[in-house]
């Protein structure tokens, strides 16, 4: 596994992460077993980056997670959302406190702001992010599907910490991101981390050629075309645990930039 810093930290994610929305939708034994699995066999194959939030699955998400992760904790790096009902002060910190009873954990790696309420004002937000960053139960923050603007209103309000990351959909099948918040997170540092980077499951073909050469799936071209830039990690889901293997091996080798242009015009 490759690991990139988190925006201007010294912290090591991996560029191939695990997303966990989707994830406990039923409390059904055998499904909720086999999806633990999938996260442990992820864990075991070097992918520490796990990502759920307090939405997914009215909370269950964070459960699951933290039963895979509790032997071995210090050895993933979580990140969770607060959700946009929770943005004024008291709530993110309550929301907060819920999250680590739920994933059972003293602290969170990354909490981020699920989505951007123009309705609460994000100094409060982030006075409280800031908050829980002082009293140890959160790391480092993030935001999650916020524009330039948005970003750069985000860091205006932070008195004492820096945005590490901005959570946003990425995917060969949607490259929009690429005209602005891409490169504002190059240019200043901040992880780009890209959700639903198989788009939600409808694989698209690339070129048997490119397939051959690397010896890839096309599932496993997507994360490599997704990941081609440093500033950008992935967070597929994948219940499966034939899927997850398959992830965690989609970026040992890189394509040319010749290749990568080839699978962007299709
Ligand atoms: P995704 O990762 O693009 O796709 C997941 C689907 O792809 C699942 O059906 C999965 O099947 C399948 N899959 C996984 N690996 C595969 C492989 N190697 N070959 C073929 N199929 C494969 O979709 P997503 O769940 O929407 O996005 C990923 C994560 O991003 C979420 O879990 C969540 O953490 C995050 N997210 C964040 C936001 C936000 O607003 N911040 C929004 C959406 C998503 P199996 O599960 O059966 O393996």
């Amino acid at each position: 596994m490759e690991y990139r810093k988190l925006g201007r930290t010294k912290e090591k994610v991996s560029v191939i992460g695990m997303g966990c929305w989707g994830l406990a939708l039923s409390r059904d034994g055998g499904e909720w077993a086999r999806e633990i699995a999938s996260l442990q066999r992820g864990i075991e194959l070097g992918m520490n980056l796990i990502d759920t939030a307090e939405g997914y699955s009215s909370g269950r998400s964070e459960e699951l997670v933290g039963e895979a992760v509790k032997d071995c904790r210090d050895d993933v790096f979580i990140a969770t959302k607060v959700a946009p009902p929770h943005l004024h002060y008291d709530a993110v910190i309550r929301a907060c406190q819920d999250s680590t009873k739920r994933l059972g954990v003293s602290f969170v790696d990354l909490y981020q702001i699920h989505w951007p309420d123009p309705g609460v004002p994000i100094k409060e937000t982030m006075s409280a992010m800031e908050k829980l960053v002082q009293d140890g139960l959160v790391r480092y923050i993030g935001v999650s599907n916020f524009s330039v603007s948005e970003t750069n209103d985000a860091r205006a309000a932070l008195a004492k910490n820096e945005i590490a990351s901005n959570q946003v959909e990425y995917a060969l099948t949607n490259g929009s991101v690429e005209a602005d918040i891409l490169p504002y997170c190059v240019r200043e540092k901040i992880t780009l981390m890209a959700y639903s980077p198989l788009a939600h499951g409808r694989i698209v073909p690339t070129p048997n050629d490119i397939l051959q050469k690397y010896n890839m799936t096309p599932a496993q071209a997507m994360l490599n075309w997704v990941t081609r830039n440093e500033r950008v990690v992935a967070i597929p889901k994948a219940a499966n645990i034939r899927h997850q293997e398959e992830n965690a091996s989609s970026i040992v080798v890189r394509f040319s930039a010749a290749d990568y242009e080839k699978m962007s015009v299709g």
